[in-house]
């Protein structure tokens, strides 16, 4: 499924020339339209989820598959320095939480 762009969250990246989750797209499928980022060709995202990571303003959001969940199910990564919490909500709005350690020091 491909990204869910909150657009009250998004400042595109303040203006940027080339925001973050355009810089990281492994298939340069977001852009930014109208200050706000976009992604120009929902059939050919593969759900990386690299721009839901490293968006700043945690404004995109990771649709789940229906083999996965049913809307409104969701996956939504927050990184940290060290760490990086995953917050999964069900269809019944039910959230759990969970951090994974994404660096060893
Ligand atoms: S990284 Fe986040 S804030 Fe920056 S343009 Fe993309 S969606 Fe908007
Ligand atoms: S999930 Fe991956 S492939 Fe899809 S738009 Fe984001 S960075 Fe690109």
């Amino acid at each position: 499924m491909p990204p869910k762009i909150n657009l009250q969250k998004c400042d595109g990246c303040r203006a940027e020339k080339e925001p973050l989750c355009e810089q990281i797209c492994p298939g340069n499928l977001m852009t930014l339209k109208d200050g706000k980022a976009f992604c120009r060709s929902n059939r050919d995202c593969w759900d990386c989820m690299s721009c839901t990571k490293i968006c700043p303003q945690a404004a995109i959001e990771t649709r789940l598959p229906y083999q996965l969940g049913y809307y409104p199910a969701k996956l939504i990564p927050r990184m940290g320095t060290n760490s990086m919490m995953w917050t999964c909500s069900d269809i019944n709005g039910k959230t759990e939480r969970f951090v994974v350690k994404t660096r060893n020091s």
